[in-house]
């Protein structure tokens, strides 16, 4: 093992770090990717419960983003089923999206909600018209400052104060950029909107995602290695430039030399492990300011039947105003390998009241169990079982996003160690987050150490 050498070494087999490994070795660099669990892929993988794939984080990939993009690119294309239809659940009512045209139907069907209540308490309803969210999504992006830190809920105030429509962008809101309609300004919604198409073009892995991220991994391993059960524990710096990884592979530490570094770990986990005094304190102070790690449940519950669209729609359920829950997904509806033969599975998914403070696991445990039996009343009777609650506090180290969605949160791929590169969702370029992110990111931070010559 002392012997070993390589051109870059990536810490963290997620998303971010098996797109950056992949690439590096189409460019002829001899590559070694760590991952300290047993398998790669991190929020973008799955465990196997009683013979249910359960993922560990994201269930969709865009099929317009940078994932399908780098996949193909490295020869590596994942196996990927349609999930494009989408349902708000509000009041036990189901509300269908249409395919075509979301935006102005989602609209639609705010209007026709806030219309009912308004009639039934003989008040006035100001419409939102489809020309104003338009010309919004507009200003967000060519000129941000004009919207200045109005969060989405004072936005939709000035239209409506129905309940029911605040807790449909909530769950957007938390869905998509990971903070509650009533922490993050609306600038970032419209700009997501823009740039990501919200949830208009997702696919979930046919086969699970560690299916999918293995074949990242079998590039990886074409021109270099992949160690999972191995930690890095530490970044050798020497004058602003890092010369090596220290990993500590099953119980025996080793420095391997290397020419870059890709951190796919988060930025604090990437100061802590190469020192805080290698860093500015302007990128230190960035640091505190903008990573805001999202905590998040997820549950995973097997059942006989379809516990939500009974119908077979392969699609999503948007839940507006519960306690806890804000989306379920009847994966088995678009992927029927996800469970045994005959079985079902469902993802659900739930967030507390605040995205910023630390979370009392029993009392989430509590109101998730609560919103099931809202939400879902017969599960029960369907069979349904918990197979697994996974409480993630903010202090989680696979939290839901390691920062909000939005130009405003993300930290610069460079550090002031000239050849160490974050990628992962705390440096995403604008407009950009989750799995897609994190692939451009790598993307670009390989793209950087060719340009420089890092490796030569
Ligand atoms: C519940 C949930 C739902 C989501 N939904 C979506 C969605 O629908 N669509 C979407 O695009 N995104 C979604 N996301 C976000 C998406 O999952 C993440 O943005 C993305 O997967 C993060 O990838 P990453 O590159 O940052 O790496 P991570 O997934 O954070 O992986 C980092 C890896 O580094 C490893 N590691 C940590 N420390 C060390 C060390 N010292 N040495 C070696 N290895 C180490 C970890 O074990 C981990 O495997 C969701 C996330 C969650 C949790």
């Amino acid at each position: 093992m002392v012997d070993l050498k390589y051109d870059v070494v990536v810490i963290g087999g997620g998303m971010g770090g098996m797109c950056a490994g992949a690439l590096a070795v189409k460019e002829g660099y001899r590559t070694l990717v760590v991952e300290k669990r047993p398998m790669v892929g991190g929020r973008f993988s799955t465990e196997t419960v009683d013979g249910f794939r359960l993922m560990t984080g994201a269930p969709f990939i865009h099929q317009s983003g940078w994932v399908p993009r780098i996949c193909k690119e490295v020869g590596a294309e994942f196996d990927r089923t349609p999930c494009l239809e989408v349902f708000y659940w509000v009041n036990g009512q189901e509300y269908k999206l249409p395919l075509q045209h979301r935006m102005n139907a989602l609209f639609e069907i705010c209007n026709r909600i806030a219309a009912n209540k308004a009639r039934l308490v003989g008040s006035m309803v100001k419409e939102i018209a489809s020309r104003k969210i338009m010309a919004s999504i507009h200003t967000a992006v060519s000129e941000p400052e004009k919207l200045g830190s109005t969060t989405i809920k004072e936005w939709l105030l000035r239209y409506t104060d129905n309940e029911d429509v605040h807790g449909i962008f909530d769950a957007i809101s938390v869905g998509m950029l990971m903070a509650h309609s009533y922490e993050i300004p609306v600038y970032n919604f419209f700009h997501f909107m823009a740039t990501q198409k919200g949830f208009n073009d997702v696919d979930l892995s046919t086969f699970g995602n560690l299916a999918n991220m293995e074949k990242l991994s079998a590039v990886v391993k074409a021109g270099g290695d992949v160690w999972t059960n191995s930690s890095a524990r530490k970044i050798i710096v020497h004058k602003g430039t890092a010369t090596g990884v220290v990993i500590d592979r099953e119980g025996r530490e080793a420095e391997i030399p290397c020419k870059a570094v890709v951190s796919n770990i988060g930025v604090r986990e990437t100061v802590a492990l190469a020192g805080e005094e290698s860093f500015t304190e302007e990128y230190l102070a960035d640091m505190r300011v903008k990573m805001r790690p999202a905590p998040i449940t997820i549950i995973h519950i097997a059942s006989e039947q379809p516990l939500c669209l009974p119908g077979g729609e392969a699609g999503a359920m948007l839940v507006a105003n519960a306690r806890r829950i804000t989306d379920a997904i009847p994966l088995t509806n678009s992927c029927p390998a996800m469970a045994p033969k005959g079985q079902h599975l469902t993802w659900a998914c739930a967030t507390p009241p605040s995205t910023l403070f630390p979370i009392d696991p029993e009392e989430e445990e509590r109101q998730c169990l609560k919103d099931i039996d809202m939400i879902l009343p017969d599960w029960r009777r369907k069979g349904g079982r918990i197979l697994k609650m996974d409480i993630r506090n903010i202090d989680h180290d696979l939290p839901e996003g390691r920062t909000w969605l939005g130009p405003a949160y993300n930290m610069p791929r460079e550090t002031p160690i000239r050849n160490v590169f974050n990628v992962g969702d705390a440096v995403c370029s604008p407009g950009i987050g989750g799995t897609s992110g994190c692939a451009e990111a790598a993307k670009r931070a390989i793209e950087t150490i060719k340009k420089q010559r890092l490796v030569k």
